[in-house]
């Protein structure tokens, strides 16, 4: 690869676009004839003013985003969003959570603070290698939202039907999939993702709510920042933004149009995801863990028969070029994260690799 660069399948921070990364470095000394960095700009300065709205206007022609959904962009992460979700929509105090794997249960034990959680379907029995059955869950009436994290990260697995929420509202946690894919926002209350997955830089998350979600009426210990309403009204410029953040999710977000938009990336990654169950449906040493029906196009874990064979696998895998093939720390194994920045050939290059490796370890 150009740069030396090397194939990175880290689970994020992830690949970006090098196309994008060229142009950020070409802008780096100054940004839009401004004379400075992006990084040394006002937040509230003209140039940036702009760079912030044409983000959220290519985010919104790219999603197809409804004109009665508030585009946000908010600082913390991912993690800040499993509280804010429970701060700002717990209004009966009930939140009903589907439990697929690691980033799901975080979500639970962070909505468990602030009122009651009903877990509604579960994969625990299983070891979250599968979604669970969604079609008839038991919602109580009085519950505020139905929540998933509709790609696990760690686990693997990703929905292909959403869940019948029995008319509440459905929330979801998209980070390791955002923009991979098309998605219909109007069945969606709420959508948010830690962008460090997809799309740019670690610190932001990417929130789009529907408008009649945001609410004056928040209890006063919420902090004025956990505010959804808060953001809405001020363009998430109610204090300085992570502009940084912001302005290379801008670039993706523009990179994505020019690409052919969410259909295209959807063809790119079943293609690609393709090539690497292709290869583990029928390898004798390499088994993927996850139920065919479910797996995510985007996080890939699979394991070899034993611990030590993992290890090497991946020891091995460093020393021929790429880049973070362990597994997460809580389930072990292996994983590649093909997020859309990985190009096809990264993935047949692993794919050519894992081949020798089996045939050298026979
Ligand atoms: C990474 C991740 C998070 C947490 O993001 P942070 O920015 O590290 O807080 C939450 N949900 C999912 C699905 C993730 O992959």
């Amino acid at each position: 690869m150009k740069y030396g660069r090397t194939y990175n399948f880290s689970a994020g921070p992830a690949m970006m676009p090098e196309e994008v990364l060229e142009e950020i470095a070409a802008e780096m000394m100054n940004c839009r004839g401004s004379g400075m960095c992006v990084m040394e700009m006002s937040h509230r300065s003209k140039v940036f003013q702009q760079i912030r709205d044409e983000a959220e206007a290519d985010l919104r022609k790219l999603m197809g985003i409804p004109e009665n959904y508030k585009v946000l962009f908010v600082q913390g992460g991912g993690t800040v969003q499993f509280a804010m979700v429970a701060m700002n929509l717990m209004k009966n105090g009930v939140g009903c959570y589907v439990e697929t794997g690691a980033w799901s249960k975080k979500a639970i034990s962070e909505a468990k603070k602030y009122g009651e959680v009903k877990i509604v379907a579960s994969s625990a029995d299983k070891n979250f290698s599968y979604i669970p059955d969604c079609s008839n869950l038991d919602i109580p009436e009085n519950a505020d939202y139905v929540y998933i994290c509709e790609n696990e990260t760690i686990n693997g697995t990703t929905y292909f039907k959403l869940p019948d929420t029995k008319g509440k509202i459905l929330v979801s946690d998209q980070s390791s999939m955002f923009l991979s894919r098309p998605c219909d926002v109007s069945k969606y209350g709420l959508i948010w993702a830690g962008v460090q997955k997809n799309v740019g830089p670690a610190g932001m998350a990417v929130v789009i709510i529907r408008e009649d979600l945001l609410r004056d009426d928040l209890p006063k210990s919420v902090p004025t920042y956990m505010s959804y309403k808060i953001h809405a009204d001020n363009d998430s410029l109610y204090n300085t933004p992570n502009c940084w953040a912001i302005y290379c999710c801008g670039k993706v977000f523009k990179y994505l149009l020019d690409k052919g938009g969410l259909e295209a990336m959807h063809q790119r990654n079943e293609e690609k995801a393709k090539i690497l169950y292709d290869f583990l449906d029928q390898s004798a040493l390499f088994t993927g863990a996850v139920a065919k029906e479910d797996r995510s196009l985007m996080n890939v874990p699979f394991v070899t028969p034993s611990k030590e064979q993992d290890a090497d696998v991946v020891a091995a895998s460093k020393a021929a070029g790429f880049d973070n093939l362990k597994g997460h720390k809580s389930v072990g194994g292996l994983r590649a994260s093909i997020y859309n920045a990985m190009p096809k050939e990264g993935v047949e290059a692993l794919v050519d690799f894992l081949k020798k490796y089996e045939s050298e370890h026979k």
